[in-house]
């Protein structure tokens, strides 16, 4: 059985300076827990450094995105061959703003999600669906084809892990996060994906579904009071380190 898992996404809301010090405090006043996974993903540009700081504490290092190949000539990019190597363990992949802002396809995710686990990282799969197809009844189809996309073909090997984050794009920033029985049931939905590509017990041992969307300190007990949530991704609630640790110290 996998432990739960909270992950902090910096976004691309503070800079180099902001992110030292929201470690440092952070470091300085969560109070770590066996049963409990705690990563933090801050820019690319804070990695290294954030990375020094997180040494020893048990709090682990993620990033908010990757390229698919391991090296070449793609101009920007940056590869979990290279973050592997800054400390890197995690790797958020699709997130809605990169699939909005970027174009990011099913396809890229899908390619990511591979690269990530050739070199031995956990990719932190955003799925979700946007208000208008809500509005038009297809939410549970969209959520279950970007899930699929990602994974097909994909082989789960024996210390592979693998997190699915489902997060309707609608409510991330929104400060209203949909109600935890609504995140069961697709979270069931996510987990019966997964259960047809690997089997039920590799999704039992190496796979997580985590829910994203406006989850701060208060909401965070409702949602881990699902049994099949399996963690949190959190945006706005985790830029602020007291926020943060109050969100975890809730959650614990
Ligand atoms: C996110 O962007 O992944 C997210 C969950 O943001 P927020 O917590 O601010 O809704």
């Amino acid at each position: 059985m996998n432990k739960r898992i909270i992950l902090a996404n910096w976004k691309m809301k503070l800079n180099f300076q902001k992110a030292l010090r929201a470690v440092d405090e952070f470091v300085r006043i969560h109070k770590a827990n066996q049963a409990m996974e705690v990563v933090l993903c801050p820019s690319f540009t804070a990695l290294e450094k954030v990375a020094q700081r997180l040494k020893g504490t048990g709090v682990f290092l993620g990033a908010q995105d990757c390229f698919w190949e391991q090296e070449g000539a793609f101009t920007g990019e940056v590869s979990p061959t290279f973050l592997k190597e800054l400390g890197c363990r995690f790797v958020i992949i699709g997130h809605s703003e990169r699939r909005t802002h970027l174009g990011e396809t099913d396809e890229m995710v899908h390619q990511k999600v591979k690269a990530v686990l050739a070199e031995g990282l956990v990719p932190v799969i955003c799925v979700g669906e946007t208000f208008e197809e809500r509005q038009e009844g297809n939410k549970d189809f969209v959520v279950m084809s970007q899930v699929d996309k990602a994974v097909a073909g994909v082989d789960l090997q024996k210390d592979d892990q693998l997190i699915v984050a489902y997060e309707p794009v609608w409510v991330i920033g929104s400060g209203q996060a949909v109600e935890p029985a609504e995140a069961r049931h697709t979270h069931q939905v996510i987990r019966q994906v997964l259960i047809d590509h690997f089997d039920a017990a590799a999704v039992q041992e190496r796979a997580r579904v985590i829910y994203g969307g406006s989850v701060d300190a208060s909401n965070i007990k409702s949602f881990f009071a699902e049994e099949n949530i399996d963690g949190a991704l959190v945006g706005g609630a985790s830029l602020d380190p007291h926020s943060f640790a109050e969100l975890i110290q809730a959650a614990s």
